[in-house]
């Protein structure tokens, strides 16, 4: 049996609830959410690593619909991260709408019947819009090591972490140094009988700004709720004027790097474990890590930087580009994701019987419209799509921003009348594109360093070149001067034969 609805999100996170939510705030209730673990929470799910949390504040890093006066910390923790998630799909009633272990396997668009024609192993669906929520990093990226089968003891990715397997008193590899990495680090240094980190590139590192957050403030934000938002206004604010920095400016970052280069120095006596972990590129260009703890667990005695990345698995003895060795007994891997490759592309075949991910590849990488339609793929938006990441604030403000543009299509649509569909045109991806690719030429990101925002030809497919503001402001309205509308054949047929 397939079941029909009207919209179909994939994807359980941050982006597919709050999409849920807006749907039926919209009055639409004939959706479902499409999630192929059994849990809702995306990366809050997914990532349970000691020491994981947010890197912008709680009060920030939330709904902007569902404030929560009792987050703990600026930098709240992922159980409680998760616990909101859980907290928000209860409230809000999306639990009817969840079907788990609905992986979506494939994906195809039927031009006659207007509809997505959609195949999970917990059934199949036809789907007048859909909207895709599969998260930037989900799907885990573990570099194709040579040896790394033959190794003995247990392997795994930050994003998987296998509770199953005691590190104390183990020889720990960690692999790599992004913003996961900096977590696990002191999360796991106290236990572990060596901790050796293998670093590629070593990251700039700022001062984390996080407390407990009192009683007395809870209380207060959940008395007078105004107190929570001016709160919140004041972290947009200070995050939306240091955007000109990184996208205009990178120059001015100066005084940033200096602020980094003193936390090194306090944490870190060593002049020679020192020289490992100074960058040798503007800050910024790669994702700044906010840790206090980071530093100080590299500098304990049980702990080796090896300053050059794993090369090769010979048993357990794990080796680096430059020749160094270290034995390990467990490698974890914190490795990052697959960014621009969107997994979910493969899976989607468009209007003209091409996957995503061929159209793609013709246009020289990942791009949509407004960061949600590519041409070709109609009724087809994609939450947390190309160029919507940010580097220095909340990505719940961009995915609230994508689910205006989430309301105003189904509007539109309604206003159409009718069955119809709507197709981006390839003129407004490709010029939305060469505006935002100009801007790029400007940022930090594109100073010369190599880093997850670019895609192997060195494009920046990944981060929004400008403010949270303007963002809002470019997906308030759907321009349909940007779309082709699409009719079913049977409409077509009527309307030219009653010209
Ligand atoms: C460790 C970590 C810390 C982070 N910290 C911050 C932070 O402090 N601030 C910030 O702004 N951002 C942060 N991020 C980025 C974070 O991913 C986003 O903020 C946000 O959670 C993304 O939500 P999402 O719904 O787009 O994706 P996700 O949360 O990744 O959810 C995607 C969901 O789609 C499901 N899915 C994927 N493919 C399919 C399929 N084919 N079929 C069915 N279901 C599918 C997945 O199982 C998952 O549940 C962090 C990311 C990580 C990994």
């Amino acid at each position: 049996m397939v079941e029909h609805v009207r919209v179909a999100v994939i994807g359980s996170g941050f982006g597919g609830l709050g999409a849920a939510v807006r749907l039926r705030r919209e009055g639409v209730t004939d959706f479902v959410v499409l999630e192929r673990a059994d849990a809702v929470g995306g990366t809050w799910r997914d990532n349970t690593y000691p020491g994981c949390a947010c890197d912008v504040p709680s009060h920030l890093y939330s709904f902007s619909f569902a404030p929560n006066p009792e987050w703990p910390r600026n930098f709240s923790g992922q159980e409680h991260i998760r616990a909101y998630l859980e907290r928000v799909t209860d409230t809000y009633g999306l639990r009817p709408h969840l079907r788990f272990g609905a992986e979506v396997q494939e994906m195809t668009w039927d031009a006659d019947g207007l509809r997505w024609q959609i195949r999970t192993p917990g059934g199949d669906y036809t789907a007048d819009l859909v909207v895709s929520a599969t998260g930037a990093l989900s799907d885990p990226r573990i570099p194709d090591i040579p040896g790394l089968d033959g190794f003995p003891g247990a392997v795994f990715h930050s994003a998987r972490w296998d509770h199953g397997t005691d590190l104390r008193g183990k020889r720990v590899a960690v692999i790599g140094t992004g913003a996961s990495a900096a977590q696990i680090v002191p999360g796991i240094q106290p236990e572990v009988e060596r901790l050796t980190l293998f670093q590629r590139t070593p990251a700039w590192v700022l001062p984390r700004a996080d407390r407990r957050i009192s009683g007395a403030e809870q209380w207060l934000h959940g008395k007078v709720p105004a107190s929570g938002r001016l709160r919140r206004g004041m972290l947009w604010g200070i995050r939306e004027l240091q955007v000109g920095l990184f996208t205009k400016w990178p120059e001015r970052l100066g005084l940033m790097e200096r602020v980094a280069a003193v936390h090194l120095r306090r944490a870190v006596k060593d002049p020679a474990l020192r020289a490992k972990l100074t960058p040798d590129y503007r800050i910024g260009c790669k994702r700044i890590l906010l840790s206090n703890d980071f530093y100080p667990a590299l500098a304990r005695p049980n702990v080796d930087v090896v300053a050059s990345g794993l090369a090769e698995v010979r048993g357990s003895t794990l080796v680096a580009s430059d020749g160094t060795t270290a034995e390990a007994d467990v490698i974890v891997f914190g490795t990052g994701f697959l960014v621009t490759d969107m997994p979910i592309a493969d899976r989607v075949t468009g209007a003209n019987g091409t996957t995503l991910a061929d159209h793609w590849r013709k246009e020289g990488g990942i791009s949509a419209l407004r960061g949600a339609s590519a041409a070709g793929f109609p009724n087809f938006l994609t939450i947390v799509g190309p160029n919507t990441g940010l580097g220095n604030s909340s990505m719940i403000l961009m995915i609230e921003s994508q689910l205006n543009y989430m309301a105003d299509y189904l509007r539109q649509l309604d206003t159409l009348g009718g069955r119809a569909a709507l197709d981006a045109r390839p003129s407004a991806v490709r010029a939305w594109n060469r505006t935002l690719q100009r801007r790029m030429t400007s940022t930090v990101w594109n100073t010369g360093c190599k880093s997850w925002y670019l895609d192997e030809s060195g494009r920046n497919a990944t981060l929004w070149p400008g403010t949270t503001s303007e963002f809002r402001k470019a997906t308030r309205r759907v321009d349909l001067a940007e779309y082709q509308v699409l009719r079913t054949a049977r409409v077509r047929a009527s309307a030219e034969a009653g010209r």
